[in-house]
């Protein structure tokens, strides 16, 4: 039995809906089912959805990636389909993860401002591009910090603690405190 790796490039054909849990809806169902299949196939890998484009790398078997890639490649959730790696393997180099989904995060915008790339196009990454944005995702800690927000703005933003209606709330609160303040003290 012999390993392969592959990794690919794609373009979504589905309009980003706001997302929902922190995942666009879209790519949470190929999640989901990525893992079911994935897990069961004993593939590992990554999968990277960002600015309408996804970026996977799987690794295992050779005849499990390949049915699985199959699979993939009649997906109409995609289109443009690249293939960037598509080679033996000698061990395995992801553990645990029947796919790793990778939000659009710190990591991969210092990536990208690192190769003095303005958007993320993976179709037209350089070999030593898709090496280093594999090992971001094989090294990535996001998983349990969803986000598909594709505003670069938002990368790194600090949480919103307070809800808009929390601020107000705390103003009016404030309000009415310094007001029983000053009527208890003209009082005393
Ligand atoms: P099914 O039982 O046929 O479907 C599973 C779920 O997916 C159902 O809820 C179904 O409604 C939904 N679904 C399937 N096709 C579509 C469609 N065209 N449009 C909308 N919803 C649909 N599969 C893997 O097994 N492993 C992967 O790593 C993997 N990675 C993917 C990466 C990308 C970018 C995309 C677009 C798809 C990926 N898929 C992956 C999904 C794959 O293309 C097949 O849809 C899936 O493998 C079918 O598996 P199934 O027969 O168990 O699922």
């Amino acid at each position: 039995m012999s390993l392969m790796r592959l990794a690919y490039a794609s373009e979504a054909t589905f309009e980003a809906k706001p997302v929902e849990k922190g995942v666009e809806p879209h790519v949470a169902r190929i999640l989901m089912t990525s893992r079911k299949n994935n897990a069961k196939d004993q593939l590992v890998g990554g999968l990277y959805y960002g600015n309408d484009r996804f970026f996977q790398y799987l690794e295992g078997e050779e005849d499990a990636v390949r049915r699985t890639y199959d699979r993939i490649l009649k997906d109409d959730r995609h289109r443009n389909i690249v293939t960037l790696i598509e080679e033996p393997l000698k061990s395995r180099t992801f553990s645990n993860w029947s796919m790793k989904y990778v939000p659009l995060s710190r990591d991969v915008r210092a990536f990208l401002d690192d190769q003095g790339l303005e958007s993320f196009d993976p179709a037209a990454f350089t070999s030593e591009q898709c090496e280093k944005m594999i090992e971001l995702v094989r090294n990535s800690s996001q998983e349990q910090n969803l986000s598909t927000r594709d505003d670069p703005k938002s990368v790194g933003d600090a949480p919103q603690v307070l809800s808009s209606g929390m601020k107000t709330g705390l103003i009016v609160a404030g309000v009415v405190l310094v007001g029983a303040l000053v009527i208890g003290g003209t009082m005393l």
